[in-house]
């Protein structure tokens, strides 16, 4: 089995095949393990389960359906909700069996307590406990840092005044904890899974992207990948598991912005010093550069001459013109498509005709 991400879906993933007997590999295009799981708070959001009846909590999968159900305004998949309410207690009583994850309720409400209906103050928000991330050996130093909070548990925050008082944490026990490189948070997750993904014999490989899916008679047999500049093909008899996440994108978009921010800095710079011939030219650069870099994400400016298209424009005003009755004679704001979606329509004016 493969298993593509290194996020928490790519290695809960990994670990479950591991766990019922499959040979698996976890493949990573960054050469750090952890994805945007690593950056996050971690923090699961398990309805009716087994920790919470532990502690006397009373919850069920009606009160949370009620809950879920408001959330949505009623309009989600009932079928995505029921699947939800079914699996995600069933996951994490699974995961703490075969992963050995020290999984507890935190002193977090629901979102919207007490205001919505089948909501509970307390039982449903789920975190690990702290992770000791030399219990990944040789991988210890491939986990991500979180950007954000890696050193906390939410219950300390709490304890200690929240996340403005930081001021007042226990700095000591922090510095112990950063000493022997002890995780929180979404670090803390992702590495107590990993640890548990390596002890089921789970193989690993970073800086290895995944390029394309191979597929035999319609049915996904493989993955062709990148790996230490060697263009691979592996096999997968039982599946590919896709937990690439979403984040990636948005990193890559934002390197190809950085060089427009500098054009922005240096026509800025020009702006100072009132040279306006290189203002013009550098407000310029910055406007193709930005075009180039939303053009290799995607984004096209969705055209405008020729007759009215109503599936990509939007027509604000008729009006009389010598042009063919239906035609675009002015756009008033331009419109794009992002891939084969649009993004938003082009705004114009079309002709009436000539006696309209
Ligand atoms: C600050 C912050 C706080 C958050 N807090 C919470 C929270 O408390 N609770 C919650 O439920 N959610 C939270 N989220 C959202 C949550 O972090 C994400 O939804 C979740 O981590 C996504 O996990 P994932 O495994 O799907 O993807 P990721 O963790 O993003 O992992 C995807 C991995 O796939 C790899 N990859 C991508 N493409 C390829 C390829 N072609 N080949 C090989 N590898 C590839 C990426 O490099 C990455 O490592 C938070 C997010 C942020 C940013």
């Amino acid at each position: 089995m493969i298993s593509v991400g290194s996020g928490l879906a790519g290695v809960a993933s990994a670990l479950a095949a591991a766990d019922s007997g499959m040979e698996t590999i976890l493949l990573e295009k960054s050469d750090l393990l952890g994805g945007s799981t690593a950056h996050s708070y971690g923090i699961l959001w398990v309805p009716n389960n087994h920790l919470e009846k532990g502690q006397g909590i009373e919850d069920s999968a009606d009160l949370s359906r009620r809950y879920m159900l408001w959330l949505g305004g009623e309009r989600q998949s009932l079928e995505h909700v029921d699947a939800y309410l079914r699996y995600a207690p069933e996951a994490l009583e699974y995961f703490e069996r075969v992963g050995d994850i020290p999984f507890y309720p935190i002193g977090l409400s629901d979102h919207f307590y007490p205001v919505a209906d089948g909501t509970l103050e307390f039982g449903r928000n789920i975190q690990v406990k702290p992770f000791d991330a030399s219990q990944l050996g040789e991988w210890q130093p491939r986990l991500r840092h979180s950007r954000y909070l890696e050193r906390i548990t939410w219950d300390e925050m709490k304890q200690w005044g929240g996340r403005a008082n930081e001021r007042n944490w226990d700095h000591v026990l922090l510095a112990e904890r950063e000493a022997n490189d002890i995780r929180t948070f979404g670090a803390g997750l992702v590495g107590h899974f990993l640890r548990a993904a390596i002890q089921r014999g789970v193989n690993i490989w970073n800086s290895t992207s995944v390029d394309e899916l191979v597929v035999e008679d319609g049915r996904v047999t493989g993955i062709s990948c990148s790996h230490e500049g060697q263009q691979l093909n592996i096999r997968a008899k039982r599946g590919v598991i896709l937990g690439t996440g979403l984040y990636g994108a948005n990193e890559r978009l934002v390197g190809q912005l950085v060089p427009v921010l500098d054009d922005l800095e240096r026509a800025l710079e020009a702006a100072a010093e009132h040279e306006e011939a290189k203002l013009e030219e550098g407000v310029r650069l910055v406007q193709r550069a930005l075009a180039d870099a939303l053009g290799r994400e995607g984004l096209a400016e969705i055209p405008t001459d020729g007759k009215f298209d109503p599936h990509t424009q939007e027509a604000l005003l008729s009006q009389s013109s010598d042009a063919e009755e239906g035609t675009v004679i002015q756009v008033l704001q331009k419109g794009y498509t992002l891939g084969d979606r649009v993004l938003r329509p082009a705004r114009v004016v079309i002709s009436s005709g000539a006696d309209g």
